[in-house]
């Protein structure tokens, strides 16, 4: 409450306070969201809390997308909650529809195959997997930014942060942060490694040295364990996203159809280029965001923040869990380098 008044109040000069001081700084960074005209409130409820726990002292923009124009209802409950300039963005076609080599039959028969699986069965789902794997950080609306911050509807935002996450990635060069790690549904993904591999394969001057690729590997049997970072909550770069070899990857992939005719999500594709193209110390994992998304959350309350600054249980800490793939990522060799031809790590 002291920081927003200082912000605030005319009479207080700039530097009077440490909250002042920190408050000062910006990067350049946006929150992006996607969302449906239906999902106002949901993401209603999620910017209140995005703005009481951080935001209100830093008022960082907002770019809210959509595959349909946003309606006027959509856009007055939005901005009835935010601190930030906030610019409504409709998606082009072309990043919302079929490329001209996909086979709309071969889709559907891949579709009916994952019926029994969650959204297996949608199109719109993959439209939205494929839009957040390779289109997103190219609307027009995103260009002038650096950083972004992935928000979504009806997630909760548990914990105050005290510090600017996006400051915190640039002063250490960090590439991309993440709050929750587990494993992906197999039958999503059936050919997505071998198509990763093929990439490899094809362009090795795209594969940094040292890697992460050790986390995404089964030592065994050189298949993907299936592990990635829960994409619903990202802080990242946009410039490694824009980057050369990251859109290779994603042509690469979209050429092979994955998105349509198995149901890849844009949580292993981005896990995959970290592997790829990042080293351990330019991943972070940020523990002390208190976040929940679905019956899944992170929970550092008592653990890396104050008990009374959280809304949390600790004992639900998924990345504290068994069959999270957040422990094994920290445990990683910060110069692992896993070199996927020989299945050695150097
Ligand atoms: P889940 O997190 O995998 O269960 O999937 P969600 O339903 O939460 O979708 C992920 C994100 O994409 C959310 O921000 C949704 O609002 C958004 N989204 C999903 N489908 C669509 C769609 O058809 N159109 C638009 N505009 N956004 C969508
Ligand atoms: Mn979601």
């Amino acid at each position: 409450a002291t920081a927003e008044k200082a912000v605030t109040t005319p009479f207080i000069t700039a530097g009077a306070s440490p909250a002042v001081a920190t408050t000062d700084k910006r990067a350049s960074a946006v929150l992006v969201i996607l969302a449906r005209n239906r999902e106002a409130s949901g993401l209603r409820s999620s910017l209140k809390q995005l703005e009481q726990r951080f935001n209100h002292k830093y008022h960082y923009p907002y770019v809210i997308l959509n595959d349909e124009p946003f309606d006027d209802l959509f856009k007055e409950t939005v901005d009835a909650v935010v601190s930030g300039n906030v610019s409504y963005g409709l998606i082009p076609k072309e990043h919302w529809s079929y490329p001209p080599w996909i086979d709309r039959h071969k889709a559907a028969a891949g579709r009916k195959k994952l019926q029994d699986v969650l959204y297996g069965s949608s199109e719109s789902y993959r439209h939205m997997c494929r839009f957040n794997s390779g289109f997103f950080f190219h609307h027009p609306l995103l260009a002038q930014y650096d950083y972004y911050w992935r928000v979504e509807p009806d997630v909760d935002f548990t914990c105050n942060i005290e510090y600017d996450p996006f400051v915190y990635m640039q002063e250490r060069d960090l590439k991309y942060g993440f709050n929750i790690a587990f494993h992906e549904t197999s039958a999503t993904v059936t050919t997505l490694w071998e198509t990763t591999k093929q990439f490899m394969a094809q362009h090795p001057e795209y594969v940094s040295h040292p890697n992460t690729l050790e986390w995404v590997v089964d030592k065994r049997t050189g298949d993907y364990n299936m592990c990635h970072f829960w994409s619903n909550f990202e802080i990242a770069s946009l410039n490694l996203l824009r980057s050369e070899r990251y859109q290779a990857y994603f042509d690469h992939l979209d050429q092979a159809g994955g998105f349509f005719y198995e149901r890849w999500g844009d949580a292993p594709v981005h896990s995959l280029a970290a592997a790829m193209f990042l080293r351990k110390d330019e991943i972070h994992f940020f523990e002390d965001i208190g976040y929940r998304h679905s019956v899944f959350e992170n929970c550092p309350a008592g653990l890396t923040v104050n008990l009374q600054n959280c809304d949390c249980n600790p004992k639900r800490n998924v990345n504290a869990q068994d069959h999270s793939c957040t422990p094994d990522f920290l445990r990683l060799d910060p110069r692992s380098d896993f070199n996927i031809t020989t299945m050695k790590q150097n």
